[in-house]
């Protein structure tokens, strides 16, 4: 049932005549994941379509005890973010309309597999009577366009739903887009200080829309933008508001220092911040 390729050869007992004459059709219409991945790991650059189209074909002419298959991919987000993580929803059906629950499903990208899962055990809804799965996946990290598949595993099929011995799930393969967008590619370090102590000016608020968040304990700030110029405001207890345009254009280090809002000036020049709600010196 849910074991991989390999297995469910040796499981499917009395069909395994007709389980190989499956297996080499698809190979031969270089449509299958193994022999798609090979193809590709050797520097090929296969017809995709075509050979799709022809092995499909050929599955439903040929392999008589065998039942097709078909997929869908869906709900992929477009863009997705370099180095992101997200998820892909592989949904597949038989051609005969028995279950494939429990089939392994993989994701590749040129042959190298990101991901893997089992379709679930009942259809996605009245109107997609697909078995499916949710696959998570890393995003690559090169922005580009990329055409990603996902490959059904062949599978012994229920002969009780289907009427025959031990019927085969041909391997499928549907390919799907993926559009990789450097959203947020450079780093982004704010080092704020007090123009008074030099040290951190305590719990600072920066917001660089549409990026948000807060200093560190040191005082730093770090986060992945993407390139652009932006409006810079920190806003400290006890410092004036912090304003300056940052135009970005690759790692990019920033250091502030911020005024504080009250002090006091000894006649040795010692600066005192004064505590807004005493009045007192602090310091
Ligand atoms: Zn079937």
């Amino acid at each position: 049932m849910n074991e991989p390729l390999a297995d469910s050869t040796t499981a499917a007992d009395s069909s395994n005549d007709t389980y190989q004459n499956g297996e080499k059709t698809t190979i031969a219409g270089d449509a299958s994941g193994d022999g798609l991945a090979a193809s590709l790991e050797a520097g090929a650059s296969p017809d995709n379509e075509n050979d799709l189209a022809d092995a499909q074909v050929v599955e439903e002419s040929e392999a008589t005890a065998a039942h097709s298959t078909s997929m869908a991919v869906w709900d992929v987000p477009d863009p997705v973010e370099s180095q992101s993580v997200f998820t892909v929803r592989v949904g597949a059906k038989c051609s005969n309309g028995c279950s494939i629950a429990r089939t392994l499903v993989s994701i590749f990208d040129a042959g190298r597999q990101l991901g893997s899962g089992y379709l679930g055990e009942a259809v996605f809804s009245d109107k997609l009577d697909l078995y499916w799965a949710d696959i998570e996946v890393v995003a690559p990290v090169e922005a580009g366009h990329y055409q990603w598949e996902a490959v059904l595993s062949a599978s012994e099929a229920e002969s009780a739903a289907s009427g025959e011995a031990a019927a085969v799930h041909l391997q499928a393969t549907a390919r799907f887009n993926v559009n990789v967008a450097l959203a947020a590619e450079h780093s982004l370090t704010v080092t704020i200080v007090g123009q008074d102590t030099q040290e951190a000016p305590g719990r600072t608020r920066v917001i660089l829309l549409p990026y948000r968040g807060y200093a560190n304990e040191n005082g730093v700030y770090t986060a992945k933008v993407a390139a652009g110029t932006y409006e810079l405001l920190l806003v400290a207890d006890r410092y004036d508001d912090f304003r300056a345009t940052i135009d970005i254009t690759g790692e990019t280090e920033f250091r502030a220092e911020l005024v504080p809002s009250d002090y006091e000036t000894d006649y040795r020049g010692n600066v005192f911040r004064i505590d807004k709600e005493t009045g007192e010196r602090i310091g």
